[in-house]
């Protein structure tokens, strides 16, 4: 695909992530990126809607300057918007996202090759609450194991920007010795949820599943908590759909 070409299903993902009635995102909330595997990446510009972005609204940034910037111990503001700034592709672009720290690690570290971060309403009120992200730790109904992947990574409140970068990339980190594969979602406390997709499609598809996912786990709470799936019967359910994909072969 050209840059282009993920340009427009990077259009497309935000437009459907964005709509109002998916309660995912508003205003300027959530930011979006996708790998040119060509050494740069699109990632939203600062400010833009979801709902209303146009090619305006992206920035193409190269690798290799923000994850050099991802190993700095501390900096100020303005030098870290500066460097964000020397990493665009062309001069004239838009400021990017000072969650550009975020996507290139995410896009680096894993195989997925779209990334979207969004605010879901019912994922947020679960990682803002006492309970937090542990109670995404257990499933409880089986169609979110093979979209929403075994486990899903976990960061504790960290500042937007570098700081955050660098929390995503120790989180990816623990859940890859922990699981021996990368995350498909990452829950960021008090913040929101970060989807790590192969294809935009996928991005949207977990990103939709992961917010029904805690619209019911919200709704168990009401009815005396969560009724989790046994570790064996996650098994049991892989193990079945493994079976299933051979079949189909
Ligand atoms: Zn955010």
């Amino acid at each position: 695909m050209s840059p282009e070409q993920i340009l427009k299903e990077l259009i497309h993902l935000a437009h459907e992530l964005g709509r109002e009635d998916r309660q995912l995102v508003i205003l300027g909330e959530g930011n979006l990126s996708a790998d040119c595997q060509d050494g740069t990446f699109w990632v939203k510009a600062s400010g833009s809607s979801m709902a209303e972005i146009d090619e305006n609204g992206f920035s193409r940034v190269r690798f290799e300057p923000v994850l050099e910037m991802c190993a700095w111990n501390e900096a100020p503001g303005k030098q870290v918007m500066q460097g964000l700034r020397s990493a665009l592709l062309e001069d004239g672009m838009r400021q990017p996202s000072i969650e550009t720290f975020l996507h290139a690690v995410c896009l680096h570290e894993s195989e997925a090759k779209f990334i979207a971060h969004t605010h879901p309403t019912a994922v947020l009120a679960i990682l803002s609450s006492k309970l937090g992200a542990e109670s995404f730790m257990h499933h409880i109904f089986p169609e979110t194991i093979p979209i929403c992947g075994r486990a899903p990574a976990i960061v504790p409140y960290t500042e937007p920007g570098l700081m955050l970068g660098q929390a995503v990339r120790r989180s990816l980190q623990t859940h890859f010795e922990k699981y021996g594969e990368m995350p498909k979602i990452m829950l960021m406390e008090n913040h929101g949820l970060v989807v790590l997709g192969i294809s935009a499609r996928e991005a949207l598809n977990i990103t939709r599943i992961t917010n029904k996912w805690a619209d019911i786990l919200l709704a168990t709470y009401a009815l005396g908590g969560p009724k989790y799936l046994s570790s064996e019967q996650v098994d049991k359910f892989l193990h079945l759909l493994d079976e299933q994909i051979h079949k189909d072969q």
